[in-house]
């Protein structure tokens, strides 16, 4: 018997809502958690997984969504925090008729809840979802492909990070390393060479991506991955998994700066991130460095133009030199100074709208 105390944990955290839902014929079965909708609908993708039990799905659900309160705070979003799992084989479940009827449910939210895609759902999935909702976004031929706009933010996120550790921003002068180089830290080291990188490493562990980046940028050098974290360079950039800064990789680490777009990189935020602030390191918050694909596709809610998503990516790099200064300022890591960023932003927002007026 699962003892996890749903009320308890939702009363801790402060959520709003948790919705279960179950479909008869296609047998979607499935949980939308919203956070908080202080600044906004709550917005969160929907991840298909085939999870090992009911709890370790909510548990997912409510974490995730928390997560995306912070990140969409942050990143000046007038947006909260939602997630929809669902509990499933990917390769079993997936249809049109699961999907619209997905859609169904978040429309049943009336807008409070706004979908995407996430892990194991796609673009064309999110179609079938719009057909019974208006409330989704991420889909074909809008925004885009939210990967070269998630690197994109990155890079102004190293600018920032290279500006408050070294005083300038002169690529030429730096050296980087990259890991993985899939979808985002491709897009990244584009703009690295682009910026004219003094010297970019990249470790992958997959062939074809290891061989498209020798094609094409046959100056950016390859690395084992276990060489990745002791790379004697000034920036590490991870851009590949969760939980990567911790116990074994910290004390390995030369550069003087991390900063990429992987989510979750901190395996304990407070432990791991007082060790690395500890050794001198300054670290770009995950949730606020790679926050440009979200801001590239809440752009979608208004009507899409690619120069305002873009002038809007670009401020994470002010963002971030603000959670610097803070963290500084209060002697705290900057994982948890970018979470002071982020409530500070949302209570603001909620007394600013205490004032009744009528519009
Ligand atoms: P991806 O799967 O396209 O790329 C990850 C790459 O890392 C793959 O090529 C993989 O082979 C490689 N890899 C895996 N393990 C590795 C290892 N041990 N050493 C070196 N390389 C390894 O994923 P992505 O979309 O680029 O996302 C990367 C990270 O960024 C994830 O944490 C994701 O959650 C986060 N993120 C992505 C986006 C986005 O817009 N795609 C937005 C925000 C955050």
């Amino acid at each position: 018997m699962s003892d996890f105390k749903h009320f308890e944990y939702m009363a801790k955290h402060r959520y709003e809502q948790v919705v279960y839902f179950y479909d008869k014929t296609t047998g979607l079965k499935g949980i939308t958690c919203i956070h908080n909708t202080t600044l906004g609908p709550a917005l969160g993708g929907t991840r298909l997984w085939n999870y090992a039990s009911e709890e370790e799905a909510v548990i997912d659900c409510l974490r995730l969504a928390r997560g995306m309160t912070y990140k969409a705070a942050a990143a000046g979003l007038n947006l909260g925090g939602g997630k929809t799992v669902l509990i499933g084989d990917p390769d079993q479940m997936k249809s049109e008729g699961y999907f619209r009827a997905l859609g169904r449910y978040v429309q049943s939210l009336n807008g409070r809840y706004i979908t995407a895609e996430d892990v194991n759902t796609s673009t064309k999935d999110m179609d079938f979802v719009a057909m019974e909702t208006d409330h989704v976004v991420g889909l074909e031929g809008k925004s885009g492909n939210p990967s070269p706009m998630t690197a994109l933010g990155a890079f102004h996120g190293i600018r920032a990070a290279l500006q408050y550790k070294f005083g300038d921003e002169d690529f030429t002068k730096y050296s980087f390393a990259v890991q993985g180089a899939g979808q985002t830290g491709y897009y990244l080291i584009k703009k690295l060479v682009e910026a004219k990188a003094k010297k970019i490493y990249f470790s992958e562990i997959n062939p074809k991506h290891i061989d498209r980046m020798k094609k094409e940028h046959p100056d950016v050098e390859f690395i084992t991955p276990d060489k990745f974290f002791a790379a004697n360079v000034d920036v590490i950039a991870p851009c590949a998994l969760g939980g990567v800064l911790n116990d074994q990789t910290i004390p390995q680490i030369k550069a003087k700066v991390i900063a990429g777009t992987a989510n979750n990189v901190l395996l304990e935020e407070d432990i791991h991130g007082n060790m690395i602030k500890d050794k001198g390191i300054l670290y770009a918050p995950d949730f606020v460095i790679n926050a440009g694909g979200l801001i590239n596709v809440y752009h979608e809610l208004k009507e899409y133009n690619i120069g305002r998503a873009t002038r809007d990516i670009e401020k994470i790099y002010d963002r971030l030199l603000e959670i610097f200064k803070i963290a500084d300022r209060e002697g705290i890591h900057t994982q948890q100074a970018a979470k002071v960023f982020a409530k500070k932003r949302i209570e603001t927002i909620n007394n600013v709208q205490d004032n009744y007026i009528v519009r």
